[in-house]
């Protein structure tokens, strides 16, 4: 059958994707060869955030008797934890094949392959369309030891999917995946060790914020080897160099490796289109993310984790927007280089553009603003006092980036995105109205 579009797989890039084409009238036809949600709905930003919302719950029993709840005791029943995830992962999914049940769309549950590149193959049928969008995200990668792993070492989609909470786990990565699966372990109870290679953690955020929020998870309970490089996963635990260059072991129940992500390119038989991937494994993509060096570039995009721009969900959700725009020919002012993203720990941290250390190396005149949650009334009366939040303002006014860790971080952030897209000068900040008490008074602050 012949379609206007034809998506490969349904995460967040594609079948948004379809849903947005199908609305403008495009015939579409969209592959999964899993489940629709893709990654981020079942097995990555959903579920992580449910059990979030878990471990924040338990943090706050923990505090009970600072709001003055007295004899407050729980245990913590980790297979009602699944569950509710589970639940509402299932919930989520049938909203989105609710989506998917337009009749502009056909949905094939089946993985999809080329035959050349104008035809899709699926579930022993062809299927040729006017463009094609690879949207088949990325797999957890992992550590190339000397040895292979003498224990079951979890995935960040295994560790969802626990049958028992572990006493301890070691978690090998402290960028978002690892600090987010650290924090919420840790208040699960469970004794947390992060070994990670670089400096600091989360290296996207400005390094004071990650290091503050480091200090938090560790005043907490999590312990940190920094600087220190995973040598062999032995039967007793994870074996690594500390800074020092000595020989350590963490001996732990569960280990997760959290080491990062690979764009999925696998099994779609791209040699077919000619496409050269890019050393990181990645489909090379122009500035309207169409192939730069396939035989049908002009026809071919790849929106999402696949083309390894921004490994995030709403970025594959605006990349495949602009990319049905760019095919019906409409121009839009989706701004992908002002890109918000944020790590789930508690407190949260999140930022958006420039960070003071790349105003630093980039050589960016700025002056750095920065306001304290522990100022800020609506913090304190959530008991919420730790945080920081840093405005990078140019010579003109203008806000290059906010990075912040605190109670809702990523909500404030997300208002000096929006500011940043409508390049609302700090001044102009200055002067916005807003609501008191609430948080939000925080990215004010820093702005006068
Ligand atoms: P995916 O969501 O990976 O979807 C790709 C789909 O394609 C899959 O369903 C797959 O089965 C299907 N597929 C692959 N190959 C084929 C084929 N040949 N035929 C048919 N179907 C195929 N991002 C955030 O923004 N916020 C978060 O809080 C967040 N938390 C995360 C937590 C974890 C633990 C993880 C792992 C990721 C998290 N992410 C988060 C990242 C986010 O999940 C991804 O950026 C997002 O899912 C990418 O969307 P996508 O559409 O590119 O790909």
């Amino acid at each position: 059958m012949n379609y206007n579009l034809c998506i490969i797989g349904a995460g967040p890039g594609g079948y948004r994707a379809a849903e947005y084409a199908a609305k403008q009238g495009l015939k579409v036809v969209i592959f999964e060869g899993e489940h629709v949600g893709g990654t981020c709905l079942n097995v990555g930003c959903i579920p992580t955030k449910s059990f979030a919302r878990n471990a924040e719950i338990a943090g706050m029993m923990r505090e009970a008797e600072t709001f003055g709840l007295q004899d407050v005791q729980y245990s913590l029943d980790f297979q009602r934890v699944v569950a509710r995830k589970d639940q509402v992962v299932a919930t989520l999914r049938s909203g989105i094949e609710t989506l998917l049940a337009h009749p502009n769309i056909t949905l094939v549950p089946s993985q999809a392959s080329f035959r050349d590149a104008n035809t899709l193959t699926a579930g022993g049928e062809d299927y040729t369309a006017d463009n094609i969008i690879i949207a088949t995200g990325s797999v957890a990668k992992t550590l190339r030891l000397h040895e292979p792993a003498a224990r079951r070492v979890l995935d960040s989609s295994d560790i969802l999917s626990l049958d028992r909470l572990p006493k301890s786990l070691c978690i090998i990565g402290a960028g978002v995946i690892g600090m987010e699966f650290a924090s919420i372990f840790n208040a699960f109870g469970v004794e947390v060790t992060v070994v990670e290679f670089m400096k600091e953690c989360l290296p996207m955020l400005d390094s004071d914020i990650a290091k503050r929020l480091r200090k938090t998870l560790e005043k907490r309970g999590v312990t940190f080897f920094m600087q220190s490089g995973v040598t062999a996963i032995t039967a007793e635990g994870v074996v690594f160099r500390d800074k020092k260059g000595n020989e350590q072991t963490v001996q732990a129940d569960e280990v997760l490796m959290a080491v990062g992500r690979s764009p999925r390119t696998e099994g779609m038989n791209l040699e077919t289109i000619g496409i050269t991937l890019a050393p990181n494994g990645a489909i090379p993509v122009d500035e309207n993310f169409q192939l730069v060096n396939s035989k049908s570039a002009n026809r071919i995009y790849a929106i999402g984790d696949v083309n390894g721009r921004q490994m995030l969900a709403h970025a594959a959700e605006m990349q495949g927007i602009h990319v049905v725009n760019h095919i019906l020919g409409r121009t839009d002012e989706i701004q992908l280089n002002i890109m918000p993203a944020a790590i789930f720990t508690n407190p949260e941290a999140a930022c958006v553009g420039l960070s003071e250390d790349q105003c630093r190396e980039q050589g960016v005149e700025y002056v750095c603003r920065k306001a304290f949650w522990r100022a800020n009334g609506k913090a304190l009366a959530m008991n919420e006092a730790e945080g920081l939040l840093k405005l990078m303002v140019a010579p003109d006014g203008q806000i290059l980036g906010c990075h912040a860790y605190g109670a809702h971080a990523a909500d404030l952030v997300q208002e000096a995105s929006a500011l940043m897209c409508r390049h609302t000068t700090v001044s102009q900040l200055a002067d916005m109205v807003h609501i008191h008490p609430t948080l939000s008074e925080i990215l004010k602050a820093a702005a006068e």
